[in-house]
């Protein structure tokens, strides 16, 4: 019996290489703006070699994708002369608000919305995505990230943290996500049952298969009825304000 559910992020409720795109072109036209010198020193390109540069400094934190931010935008207001708290500060508000812009693949709350109102939904991201202020608060019990538990999937960690808060047991709790190893490997070594959101039609490349593929959103429920679903425990009626965990 399925009790609850996880869900990947980042390009498996929207395609994210374009919003990241266009989040890092618009904080360098802030940048060009506000603080010149560091958009002449560095175009879009050299602040992201010199981001993986950080990031490679720094291998234990490397997944805290919002301090390896801040630390590039210090370290290149630093060459250039400027406050780094400053810049650091204004250019990742900047890129947070971008960042968060962005289009759910339609299938995403005409399966989500419905999921939710029948069992409880996490949401477990090496991303640094903010559920409340893309509009899927009202779906998500709880949203965790690799930046809040510390290790990054596909660690096993975030989703005993996950089942922990949703309070099911990781057998009861199915992982939905794109990603082969950080989704399905890493669900897998949790406990949990896997399904491998496979849009673009790829090829399995893995070893040991999830427990299902799906093209996309519309065939999960299918999917979760064949494993069976719990029915909706009794009790007082969930909060209309879901809680930020
Ligand atoms: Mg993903």
């Amino acid at each position: 019996m399925i009790a609850a559910l996880t869900f990947d992020l980042d390009d498996t409720l929207w395609d994210t290489p374009p919003v990241i795109r266009r989040a890092e072109e618009v904080t360098h036209a802030w940048l060009a703006r506000q603080w010149p010198a560091v958009a002449q020193r560095f175009d879009v390109a050299g602040l992201a070699a010199l981001r993986r540069q950080v990031a490679e400094e720094d291998p234990a934190r490397a997944h805290d994708f919002t301090l390896m931010r801040f630390r590039t935008y210090r370290r290149a207001a630093e060459a250039a002369g400027y406050p780094p708290e400053a810049v650091a500060r204004g250019a990742f508000a900047v890129f947070y608000r971008e960042r968060n812009r962005v289009e759910l693949f339609p299938d995403v709350l005409p399966v989500l919305e419905p999921l939710a109102r029948r069992l409880p939904l996490a949401a477990v991201s090496n991303g640094n995505a903010d559920i409340h202020a893309i509009g899927l608060g009202h779906v998500f019990r709880h949203a965790l990230s690799a930046r809040e538990v510390g290790r990054p999937k596909p660690d096993p960690l975030i989703w005993t943290e996950a089942c922990r808060r949703l309070g099911v047991a990781p057998r009861a709790a199915v992982h939905v996500g794109d990603h082969p190893e950080h989704d399905v490997a890493g669900a897998r070594a949790a406990g949990l049952r896997t399904v491998w959101l496979n849009r673009s039609g790829g090829r399995w490349p893995g070893a040991e298969r999830p427990d299902a593929e799906i093209p996309d959103l519309t065939a999960l429920p299918e999917v979760l009825a064949r494993w069976g679903l719990a029915r909706p425990a009794a009790g007082p009626e969930p909060s209309p304000f879901p809680s930020r965990g």
